[in-house]
C-alpha cells in the first residue's frame, strides 16, 4: 500500500459529494440532530452501513445532498476532498459534481459551483493548480483571480503541485433543459478551470434522448464528454452512449459481446472503479472484473475511486487491489498510473507538466 501511495496518480472518476470523509457527514449530520433539523442515530446508521446496491448508494446521495447543499459546506467539503486526494499524491484530480438549486439556502446552480470555486481557493496544503495558465495571464488584473494566481506562483518551489479541472455532471433526473442549463454554465465556467460533462445519477432512471441535446451542444462548443455507461443491462442505451464516441466513459459493467467489440474499435478509454463495482455489486467478484480483459487487450483503462467517501476507500487503495488482484508488478502499475495523463481533459501545458512529473518520479522508483 505505501509504494501505491507514494507514486504518483491521475483520478479521472472523483463524485464530489461521494469523496467526503465519513467524519465530516457524521459532524455535519450532527449539526442539523442537534438542531432537531433530522434524527441523527437514523442518518448515522444509513451513514456508516457499510455494504449497499447501486440503488441504496442512491438513496445514500439523497441524504449526502440535505447535509451538504449550502455554500459553506460545499466550499469546506471540496477543500477537504482536493486535499485528501493531495496527500495520496495524486497529482491531478477531474473533480465531477452535479450544479444544484437549493431555493431555501438562496442557492443557484451558478452559485453553486461558485462555492466549489472558493474552496479550491482555499487549499492550503498543496500549491494548486486550477486556472488554465492562459486565464492566469488574461485575468492578471482581475483581484479575485490574480490573488489566488500570485499566492500560487510565489509558494510554487516549496509545495507539493496538484492540478484540478472540473466536470459538471447532469443528473440523470434532470429534464433537457436542466441539462442544457448545466452545459450553459460549464461554458461561463470554462476560465475556471471546467472543462467537460458528465452523465451521471441512478442509471435506473431516464432516457438517453433526453440528455442528448445537451450533450451534442456541449460537443460543438469544444467540451470534453464522459459518460456513465453500462452500470445496468441496458442494451441500447450502451450502443447509443458508444455511438456518440464520448471522449471518455465510466464503469462499462454490463456489457455484451457485440458491446465490447464496438468499445474496442472506438478505443474509447474507460474509467475503471474496481471497489465501488464490488460494493454495488455491478460485477460478481473481483476476479471476475472486466478490467483483465481490457487491461489484456490494451484498451486504455483508468483506475479511478467513484466515490472515495461513500466506499471507504482511496485511488493509492485502489491500486493496490489492482496490483493484488490481478497480479500486476511494480513497473506495470507506475505504466498504467502514467498512462491515465494521456486521458486527461485538461490542456497540453498540463499533460506535458504531468509527464515530467512523471519522468521525475520514475527515477526515483
Ligand atoms: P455530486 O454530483 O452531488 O457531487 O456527487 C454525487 C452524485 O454523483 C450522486 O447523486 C449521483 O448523481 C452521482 N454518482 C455518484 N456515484 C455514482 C455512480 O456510481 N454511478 C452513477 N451513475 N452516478 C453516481
Amino acid at each position: 500500500m505505501e509504494w501505491c501511495m507514494s507514486i504518483p496518480k491521475v483520478e479521472l472518476h472523483a463524485h464530489l459529494n461521494g469523496s467526503i470523509r465519513d467524519s465530516t457527514l457524521l459532524e455535519l449530520a450532527k449539526g442539523l440532530g442537534d438542531k432537531g433539523l433530522i434524527d441523527f442515530s437514523l442518518v448515522e446508521h444509513v451513514i456508516l452501513k457499510n455494504d449497499r446496491s447501486l440503488s441504496e448508494v442512491f438513496k445514500l446521495f439523497d441524504v449526502i445532498h440535505i447535509l451538504t447543499t449550502d455554500h459553506a459546506t460545499v466550499t469546506r467539503i471540496t477543500k477537504e476532498v482536493v486535499e485528501d486526494f493531495a496527500s495520496e499524491n495524486v497529482v491531478y484530480v477531474e473533480l465531477r459534481t452535479t450544479p444544484k438549486k437549493n431555493e431555501s439556502k438562496g442557492m443557484s446552480k451558478r452559485s453553486y459551483i461558485e462555492a466549489v470555486l472558493e474552496g479550491l481557493r482555499a487549499v492550503s496544503s498543496v500549491h494548486l493548480g486550477f486556472i488554465p495558465l492562459s486565464e492566469e495571464i488574461k485575468n492578471h488584473s482581475n483581484p479575485i483571480l490574480s490573488a489566488s494566481a500570485t499566492d500560487d506562483r510565489s509558494n510554487e518551489n516549496t509545495r507539493k503541485k496538484v492540478f484540478v479541472r472540473l466536470l459538471l455532471s447532469i443528473d440523470r433526473r434532470e429534464t433537457t433543459e436542466a441539462a442544457m442549463e448545466t452545459v450553459m454554465l460549464a461554458l461561463e465556467m470554462r476560465h475556471f478551470g471546467v472543462v467537460g460533462i458528465d452523465l451521471s445519477g441512478n442509471p435506473a432512471v431516464g432516457e438517453w434522448v433526453t440528455y442528448l441535446p445537451a450533450l451534442k451542444f456541449a460537443r460543438e462548443q469544444g467540451l470534453y464528454v464522459t459518460l456513465h455507461c453500462g452500470e445496468v443491462p441496458n442494451s441500447r442505451e450502451i450502443h447509443d452512449m458508444l455511438d456518440f464516441l464520448p471522449e471518455r466513459i465510466g464503469h462499462a459493467c454490463f456489457f455484451e459481446e457485440e458491446h465490447w467489440r464496438k468499445l474496442k474499435s472506438s478505443k474509447i478509454p474507460v474509467e475503471l472503479c474496481l471497489t465501488s463495482n464490488i460494493r454495488t455489486l455491478s460485477v460478481p467478484s473481483i476476479d471476475a472484473h472486466h478490467f483483465v480483459d481490457l487491461y489484456n487487450a490494451k484498451h486504455h483503462v483508468v483506475l479511478c475511486t467513484d466515490d472515495s467517501g461513500v466506499f471507504s476507500t482511496s485511488l493509492s487503495n485502489e491500486y493496490k487491489i489492482a496490483a493484488s488482484s490481478f497480479g500486476l508488478g511494480r513497473k506495470e502499475m507506475f505504466e498504467l498510473s502514467k498512462n491515465a495523463v494521456e486521458f486527461i481533459f485538461a490542456d497540453n501545458m498540463v499533460k506535458e507538466d504531468l509527464r515530467n512529473i512523471f519522468s521525475l518520479a520514475a527515477k526515483n522508483l
